[in-house]
């Protein structure tokens, strides 16, 4: 019997608190609190534990069945390529945030164990319909948020978010994600200073989209970098909630299993 795929997609955003201007965004967007558990770090996690414990949440892929999943992408895939596309940025100013993106790319796979293959840039802008066409499985772009149908914010610093896979049959059900992607709004982005460093960085902007196109949603933490303020609270790169659910999504997960006859179209 040949299996039934379906795809999906999921968005999320990071709001700056104070460089954008305009009145406060309350820190819970709509999409949180939709029944998803939040995963606490066991060990971590008493009866009195304070606010601030460093929690996690995925992305998650409702099965034909009606189970949730987490949406992954598939650790022991050959890589997972990537492609920058620096349009909305003048060329003086290209170079230095495309070593940027390459370094918190790094920062991620240091997080979640994947394997991350940088194949040049392009000119490709990220759209709902498109992206299933994406020249790389993730694709970074510095474009205004008009030229995407992804997120209409245009007072984000950025967003981001992961399309899957999701079939099921004879052989059972599952999901795989197979395209990531990240917007960075050029002019939020450029209004921060460059870096990795704590608080509002170009940095931290940087490795919050990457966390959304490595199936992380928001946390109510403000010591996570998935938080979705970006405040001068933020740490220096991903938090230790960050760091556990990248971990979970990448290589400690284990293998996605995909049936021989699902064609996910990957890039490797
Ligand atoms: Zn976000």
């Amino acid at each position: 019997m040949r299996p039934s795929i379906g795809i999906g997609l999921v968005t999320g955003l990071l709001l700056s608190a104070g460089t954008l201007g305009g009145p406060p965004t309350p820190a819970v967007p709509a999409s949180f609190g939709n029944g998803e558990a939040l995963h606490a770090i066991q060990g971590l996690l008493g009866r009195s534990a304070p606010i601030a414990r460093p929690v996690y949440k995925f992305s998650t892929v409702t099965l034909a069945s009606g189970t949730k999943i987490p949406a992954r992408w598939n650790p022991c895939q050959d890589a997972i390529t990537y492609q920058v596309n620096l349009d909305g940025l003048t060329s003086s100013r290209r170079a230095a945030m495309l070593r940027q993106i390459r370094s918190g790319v790094n920062r991620l796979a240091a997080a979640d164990g994947m394997t991350y293959r940088y194949t040049g840039t392009t000119n490709f802008v990220p759209q709902q319909a498109t992206l299933v066409d994406a020249p790389a499985d993730i694709v970074v772009a510095l474009v205004a948020p008009s030229r995407t149908d992804l997120d209409r914010s245009e007072k984000s610093l950025g967003f981001g978010g992961v399309q899957w896979v999701a079939w099921s049959g004879s052989r059972g059900e599952g999901a795989v994600v197979t395209r990531g992607y990240v917007i960075l709004t050029p002019a939020g982005i450029s209004a921060l200073p460059p870096g990795f460093g704590a608080g509002e960085t170009q940095g931290n902007v940087i490795l919050h989209e990457l966390g959304h196109a490595t199936g992380l949603q928001h946390v109510p933490s403000a010591g996570e970098l998935m938080n979705p303020l970006l405040t001068s609270d933020a740490p220096a790169g991903y938090g230790l909630g960050d760091r556990a659910g990248l971990a979970r999504a990448g290589a400690d997960g284990g293998c996605v299993q995909i049936p021989n006859d699902v064609q996910i179209g990957d890039h490797s």
